[in-house]
């Protein structure tokens, strides 16, 4: 066969849920809730099935929920989104980056990415014949050099990836870093991809600094959305993206003959949901009471940690245990020890591993007490 993605295996995600479950391990690897969905929520989209919305969605979203998310924008950040035109709901955060990068990245175009980065995105750009350019972070700051940045820039980087909060070092950019993207983008074609599925995670004294609140980057930029992770629902697959209306035209383009539209009852029963704007507001405190019960039980193992900062994952680095390789050790700790994360290097340069491993807290107290007692173990 003549593969399009002859280096692509299968994604790590899948990987360690699969070994979680052969070896009877809880799960932290894969991010998703073990906690169900608000039951309001559920009865909100059974409503909508049971009130006839089980047909097509008009292609660019249920009216009323384009209508929530314009508001959303409008109330969190003074943002103006169009709901006609500028904005879009999609299969989740996945199926949106898909069909931005296939909008716009043509062969040999340059892509911009932080490293670590979520897999979906060198992928998406490969297989539209673009070539990725990584900006490596590292741990435990993660912090980026702009100048090394601007290096990279060339007359062929068509777009940019970012990411705030953070998958997966739970770390968030500053405004300092958002307005160096502008400066760095200003006069330019380059488009901006932000990544913010975890806008509503974010923790202590942090803030997230949606790219919409800097008008220049806003002019030329995509926003994705996920309400799997804002609402614990990651299996209904139900994301959007925003961007101004000449972007977002490109942008249908490719989403109408990619899905068309997506699940009508959930879309009309999140808008209902969506009307009391504390379904999403609370969630920081929501998730940094767990953060802080999984932290705090940790406190006395040999991992060693700086909080997370925003979504809903922890990074442990495990320097004082063992010089493994991150990949092994993740799956030595799965097996042995019964508890699976997520190794970062796979995220990385060449696998570049900075011994630190990945946990997501969106678990039950009841779990996360367990997962601590293991961790506690690990000497
Ligand atoms: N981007 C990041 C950074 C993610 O962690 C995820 C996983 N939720 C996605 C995009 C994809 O989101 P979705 O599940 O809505 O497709
Ligand atoms: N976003 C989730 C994570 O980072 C995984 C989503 C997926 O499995 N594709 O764990």
């Amino acid at each position: 066969i003549h593969s399009k993605l002859p280096n692509v295996g299968t994604t790590i995600f899948t990987v360690m849920s699969q070994l979680a479950n052969t070896h009877n391990a809880l799960n932290l690897s894969q991010g998703f809730p073990n906690f169900p969905s608000d039951q309001t929520l559920i009865d909100l989209v059974s409503k909508a099935s049971n009130n006839g919305y089980n047909q097509y969605a008009p292609m660019p979203g249920q009216l009323d929920l384009l209508l929530a998310i314009a508001n959303k924008y409008q109330k969190l950040y003074n943002a103006s989104y169009h709901p006609d035109t500028e904005i879009t709901v999609t299969a989740g955060a996945t199926q949106a980056i898909y069909c931005i990068i296939s909008a716009f990245v043509k062969p040999d175009d340059e892509v911009i990415i932080f490293r670590p980065a979520y897999d979906c995105y060198e992928p998406a750009i490969n297989l539209n014949g673009g070539k990725t350019v990584s900006v490596q972070l590292s741990a435990p700051d993660y912090s980026v050099d702009w100048d090394e940045v601007q290096s990279k820039v060339s007359s062929k980087t068509r777009m940019i990836i970012i990411n705030t909060p953070h998958n997966p070092s739970g770390t968030i950019w500053s405004e300092s870093d958002m307005k160096a993207l502008e400066n760095l983008t200003n006069n330019t074609e380059i488009i901006v991809l932000s990544d913010e599925v975890y806008e509503h995670m974010v923790y202590d004294d942090a803030q997230h600094h949606s790219l919409c609140t800097f008008e220049n980057l806003k002019a030329r930029s995509f926003i994705t959305a996920s309400f799997g992770k804002t609402f614990h629902n990651t299996g209904w697959k139900i994301g959007y993206t925003c961007a101004p209306s000449n972007l977002m035209a490109e942008f249908r383009k490719v989403h109408q003959f990619n899905v068309f539209s997506v699940h009508h009852p959930s879309q009309k029963g999140i808008a209902d949901y969506m009307q009391d704007e504390q379904t999403y507001l609370n969630l920081s405190s929501f998730f940094q009471a767990k953060r802080d019960l999984f932290l705090n039980l940790i406190s006395d193992s040999k991992f060693k940690f700086k909080p997370s900062k925003g979504t809903y994952f922890q990074v442990l680095d495990f320097s004082n245990i063992t010089d493994e390789h991150d990949v092994d050790f993740a799956k030595r700790l799965t097996k042995d020890f019964k508890i699976a994360s997520i190794p970062l290097s796979v995220f990385n340069v060449d696998g570049k591993d900075d011994k630190v491993l990945r946990f997501c807290f969106a678990k039950t107290d009841e779990t996360l007490i367990k997962a601590s007692e293991i961790l506690c173990q690990i000497k």
